[in-house]
């Protein structure tokens, strides 16, 4: 008997250098049937990153004009600088596939999305250890400067108010066992009968009317 399984969709948010797409990264080369989001924004490419991998790149005025047709599930303004938003049709056909998908949001879109009633969601919240732990790793990355760490460091003091909202709190301090938490908690959700669609059918394969004595 084949169990015909809805997509889910799963946000996952943490405060910059929490390590969250370390941590995707890594879920996604060890659970099967799980597609990332991949979002639209005006940010410049970074080295080593695809267009339509990692990013769709626009203009400023092609988001603007996607906004203004509704073509995002949720935007927002990140750090003050760059647009970044979610493809309503992308996920909505990975979805209709029976994929599950995950997303990398910062938490103004997470909150977004988690207000939404017409999109069922699973929302992990991931931390690290502490804030020293956190302002380390944004140094260690050698990515933004020190000014922008700082802007970084204070966003967080904001975002962690927002922690209450979610579903699930994973605390990535030991790679592995972040990774292996929120393996855990996709799977988990795959068995939930809210996501089975032929439930019909099921049930019919355990009718006893026609078993002889
Ligand atoms: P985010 O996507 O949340 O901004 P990154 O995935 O870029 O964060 O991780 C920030 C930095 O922390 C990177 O240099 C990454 O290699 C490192 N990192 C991620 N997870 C851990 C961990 N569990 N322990 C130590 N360093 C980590
Ligand atoms: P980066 O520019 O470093 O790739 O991402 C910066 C921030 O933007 C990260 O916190 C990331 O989670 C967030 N982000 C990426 N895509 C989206 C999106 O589609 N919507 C929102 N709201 N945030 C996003």
């Amino acid at each position: 008997m084949k169990i015909n399984r809805k997509g889910g969709l799963f946000i996952i948010s943490a405060p910059s250098g929490s390590g969250k797409s370390t941590v995707i990264h890594r879920v996604m080369e060890q659970v099967q049937n799980l597609s990332f989001s991949v979002s639209y924004t005006t940010r410049e490419p970074r080295a080593g990153e695809t267009p339509g991998k990692d990013y769709f790149f626009v203009s400023e005025t092609e988001f603007e004009q996607m906004i203004q047709a509704g073509e995002f599930l949720e935007h927002a303004r990140v750090f003050g600088k760059f647009s970044y938003g979610t493809s309503r049709k992308q996920v909505e056909s990975l979805l209709k596939q029976g994929r599950d998908v995950i997303m990398d949001i910062d938490v103004q879109g997470a909150l977004q999305l988690m207000k939404r009633q017409d999109t069922p969601h699973t929302s992990i919240f991931i931390i690290p250890p502490d804030a020293a732990e956190l302002k380390r790793r944004l140094e260690n990355r050698n990515r933004e400067g020190k000014k922008e760490i700082l802007n970084r460091l204070k966003t967080a003091g904001k975002e962690i108010q927002a922690l209450a909202s979610f579903d699930y709190l994973v605390v990535n301090d030991g790679l592995n066992q972040a990774v292996d938490e929120v393996k855990r908690i996709i799977l988990a959700q795959r068995l939930k009968i809210n996501r089975v669609k032929n439930i019909e059918q099921i049930t019919e394969l355990f009718q006893m009317e026609d078993i002889d004595d």
